[in-house]
């Protein structure tokens, strides 16, 4: 007799492990030599051709993977609004209004991307410092405020999505919108597995790093999260992280809890971001403490 099996055409679940993550330290490093204070309408060529990328193929990772869900859960529509439906269906605690926005606003950026949203840019700069003086970048090409969800999600005049913070002008995207996006698809992978199964997101990561294999998206980011220094995107990460923490951090389940949104320390009155890390184990960088997790090898 025959065997059967049965197989889902799902095609995204590599790009993050594989692609994305692949290209990312060349990305981290075109941006940690940027001047975070200058006045500019670009992020460099590298930074922001890989970056957009990056952003396309976690987008079309999210995509991927909810249409899985839609399949198993016998559901179809907008990714956005089903997905916090099926969620919410499964708890009726589940903030499905605030999810759906979240989601939104991803969504939003890949529109700006895919359909190449283009400005009119023209600037003043200084004869002598060369510095940027005067900057205006003016929608010509792409949606604006004239359509309803751009709106609702957009900040026009800053130029960028009212709760992520992500860059809607093309040029501007780089590393900082990447690594955000990463962080609410980690949020999207384990809200997937504590809610509904890991059958419905069968994410695995596998990543060589010098001796050590790492298999924890959120170790990950939060060893890139350690090395951050632009003060300002810092400062707007915090507040978003303990947003989200307060609000999908309840929502999940051992051993899907590892999520980089609950990747602080331990110790009460601390709770600095990024605890556990490839690098440098499991470590505070404000308070100290370490538990028990061996240092990575020759990373
Ligand atoms: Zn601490």
């Amino acid at each position: 007799m025959d065997r059967k099996e049965s197989y889902l055409s799902v095609i995204g679940a590599h790009y993050v492990p594989d692609i994305v993550l692949d290209f990312l330290p060349r990305i981290f490093e075109a941006y940690k030599i940027r001047d975070y204070k200058s006045k500019n309408f670009q992020v460099s060529a590298c930074e922001n051709t890989l970056s957009t990328a990056g952003l396309l193929l976690s987008v079309a990772s999210i995509e991927s993977y909810a249409n899985r869900i839609f399949r198993f859960e016998e559901k179809r529509g907008p990714v956005p609004e089903k997905i916090s439906e099926i969620f919410w269906s499964k708890n009726n605690n589940f903030p499905k209004e605030d999810f759906e926005r979240l989601l939104c606003e991803v969504y939003i950026l890949r529109d700006v991307i895919v359909h190449n949203h283009i400005y009119d840019i023209s600037t003043a700069v200084d004869r002598e410092s060369w510095e940027i003086k005067h900057l205006d970048e003016t929608l010509v090409i792409g949606k604006g405020e004239k359509d309803k969800k751009f709106k609702e999600c957009v900040d026009c005049a800053a130029k960028k999505t009212k709760l992520l913070k992500l860059h809607v002008q093309p040029l501007k995207i780089g590393f900082e919108d990447l690594f955000t996006v990463l962080f609410v698809f980690d949020t999207f992978v384990r809200l997937s597995q504590s809610m509904l199964s890991d059958s419905h997101v069968p994410f695995r990561l596998y990543c060589k790093i010098g001796k050590t294999t790492e298999s924890s998206l959120s170790r990950l980011l939060a060893s890139y999260y350690r090395q951050i220094t632009n003060e300002e995107y810092l400062k707007a990460l915090e507040s978003l992280l303990t947003e989200l923490r307060g609000k999908y951090a309840h929502f999940l389940v051992s051993p899907y809890d590892d999520a980089f949104i609950n990747n602080i320390c331990p110790r009460p009155n601390c709770g600095k971001i990024g605890f556990h890390t490839i690098l440098r184990g499991n470590t505070c960088a404000a308070c100290g403490l370490s538990i028990g997790r061996p240092l990575a090898q020759n990373a």
